[in-house]
């Protein structure tokens, strides 16, 4: 088994003081995974015990694991929904947690009716994500050197939030973060210090804000030692805006005004204090920009950065291509694997390739158990509780599902990703990021199921039969090919009388329609122009048949063959291109807006 005890000693300077104790604090923590997990539970369930959920379940003021494991059931979101609704509408009574709920966070995943899960947290839950982040720091300086020196171009956002029947405030979990006192009045740490100034992070607007923090990054190039986001998508995001508007980002800089575009006073008026007359840069800006070839931006922008610092694991992992091709290949850092729920760990070997990334979860986060992969299937009944494995527990090779048991007041509650465990530091093992349960398509924040998607289908091709037309097969396909990245359907159409068949305004409208019909994490996501027209490829008959024989003639069993609903791999996807007859875009981004929730 791969047990690793040891971080390297620090490259180059020794590790200051505040790192080393961080160090060290890693290396209790992973040392004693069983120990901690057992004080966390037990911290847990005593100040929980009054509360409405867990007096369900009479522990009668147990707090042992066996206790806990025998009596609590294992649930997932809709099991919570009727507490989670009370609070929401404004329900103080201690329901799940004995600690005042703060706030909701809103989740990416979506419910089953398409609505951005609200994950009740408290406060103190801000002083455990800031620990978190406390840590990231000291072991990248264990890898790399120097970063005291320079600063990080970090493209980061806020997004809108909305307000519960109850007055609970309802926001993603980095918006609660940014606007906290711990961002936005963090002591200056010199390895942590940004080109974007806390105005331009903080900026509702998230084209002005993307726009202000390029703007700064460009003024600040030489000083840039890493360039990132939170994941691949945003960073990718940035370069597109960059693309978009490089003439008028040389202009700004030429002229030393700002794009009159950008109108939010806090960012204008900081802005102001750094944007100031630069020719030279202008000029560089223009030469750099207007050649075709933009391979290496990155590097061509900003020469000194050593390592990007973006997620490009699970889902992301179709941005790497990309990135690279941007980038000249630099080093890719996963640092940190977190929820709405709950922060899980951080990877410890931050300079690995993506491929190899393994996220270490930290036992003072919260209390895990892992559900082995196989029975995550089967149904989970309150009369046969399913056997769980502790964190110090689990089995290097498996595939386990997370489940969490919060601080809030979540209770063995199913986060929904699938985690395989490739081997130990200390005693604390380590995950690699397999994927997301039941995710079929996903651009940026957005997380397409497949009921949803076979819903969409299904509202789109009402306006079908007016023509006699029907849907017969249909897959799916995430094209991140271009940025943005859009959602292409592939669909076979059986159309009864071909004198009256649909046009190209119908198709496209079926587009609309299916865009209309998917999650509000989606469509809020088309709003913003970070996943571009959906597209409808209709393929000729006898398509899907084709496919059905290619996967035959690879092994699959006719008997059990089904039709995959999503499809990624390229001999598939080129015979799938080869088949398109006519294709249609979203005429129209589908309607979005942060409406306050009506919940029953
Ligand atoms: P949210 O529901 O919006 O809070 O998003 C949390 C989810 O994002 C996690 O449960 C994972 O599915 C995904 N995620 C977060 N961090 C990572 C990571 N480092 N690698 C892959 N997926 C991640």
């Amino acid at each position: 088994m791969a047990v690793d005890s040891t971080l390297p000693s620090a490259v180059g300077a020794s590790v200051s003081d505040k790192d080393a104790k961080i160090l060290h604090f890693i290396d209790e923590m992973t040392k004693n995974v069983d120990s901690v997990q057992e004080r966390v539970l037990g911290e847990i369930l005593t100040r929980n015990a009054d509360t409405e959920y867990l007096k369900r379940f009479n522990l009668n003021g147990a707090t042992d694991r066996e206790t806990f494991k025998s009596r609590v059931p294992v649930v997932v979101y809709e099991d919570l929904q009727p507490e989670i609704h009370r609070i929401a509408n404004g329900d103080k009574s201690p329901i799940l947690s004995s600690h005042p709920i703060s706030e909701f966070l809103l989740t990416s995943s979506g419910t089953s009716a398409g609505e951005r899960k609200l994950m009740p947290t408290i406060h103190e839950e801000l002083d455990r994500r800031q620990l978190l982040y406390s840590l990231l720091m000291p072991v990248m300086n264990l890898y790399v050197p120097g970063l005291d020196k320079g600063k990080g171009l970090y493209f980061l956002f806020i997004k809108a939030e909305t307000k519960t029947p109850g007055g609970l405030v309802a926001r993603p979990v980095l918006t609660s973060y940014y606007k906290s006192e711990h961002f936005k009045n963090r002591p200056y740490d010199p390895f942590n210090v940004y080109t974007s100034p806390n105005e331009t992070i903080l900026c509702p607007d998230s084209i002005q804000s993307m726009y202000a923090q390029m703007l700064c990054g460009l003024i600040m190039r030489k000083e840039v030692l890493r360039v990132g986001a939170i994941f691949a998508s945003g960073l990718l995001k940035a370069i597109h805006l960059l693309q978009l508007n490089w003439k008028q980002f040389a202009h700004d800089i030429q002229t030393g005004t700002l794009n009159p575009k950008i109108t939010d006073p806090s960012v204008r008026e900081c802005m102001s204090k750094i944007l100031k007359p630069d020719p030279e840069l202008a000029a560089f800006i223009t030469k750099e920009c207007s050649e075709e070839n933009w391979e290496r931006i990155i590097t061509r922008f900003w020469p000194n950065t050593k390592y990007l610092d973006v997620i490009v694991t699970g889902a992301m992992a179709q941005y790497i291509p990309t990135l690279e091709y941007y980038s000249g290949g630099l080093p890719m850092a996963c640092t940190m694997y977190a929820s709405s729920e709950c922060y899980f760990g951080l990877n410890l070997k931050p300079m690995c390739k993506p491929s190899e990334v393994s996220y270490t979860i930290m036992p003072n986060m919260a209390y895990f158990e892992f559900l082995p992969h196989e029975s995550s299937a089967l149904e989970l009944s309150r009369d046969s509780p399913p056997r769980l494995v502790d964190l110090a527990d689990v089995e290097v090779g498996k595939e386990y599902e997370l489940i969490v048991t919060t601080y809030a007041g979540l209770c063995r509650y199913r986060v929904g990703d699938i985690l395989r465990v490739t081997g130990f530091h200390n005693a604390a093992p380590q995950f690699r990021f397999i994927r997301r349960k039941n995710v079929l398509l996903s651009i940026d924040f957005d997380k397409t199921d497949e009921s949803e998607l076979q819903q969409a289908i299904e509202n789109a091709s009402v306006l079908l039969k007016e023509f006699n037309t029907r849907v017969v097969e249909y897959t799916s396909y995430a094209d991140t090919k271009q940025i943005p990245g859009h959602y292409v359907i592939y669909w076979e159409l059986f159309v009864k009388d071909a004198a009256n068949c649909p046009t190209d305004q119908v198709l496209s409208q079926c587009c609309f329609e299916m865009e209309e019909s998917l999650n509000v994490v989606y469509r809020q996501c088309r709003v913003a122009d970070s996943i571009g027209p959906l597209e409808i490829r209709v393929v000729k008959n006898g398509t899907f048949e084709e496919l059905m024989d290619y996967a035959i003639s690879r092994g699959a069993s006719i008997n059990q063959y089904k039709v995959p609903r999503c499809v990624s791999l390229t001999p598939i996807m080129e015979l799938l291109d080869s088949r398109v007859v006519s294709k249609h875009f979203s005429p129209a981004s589908p309607h979005w807006a942060p409406e306050p929730r009506h919940l029953a």
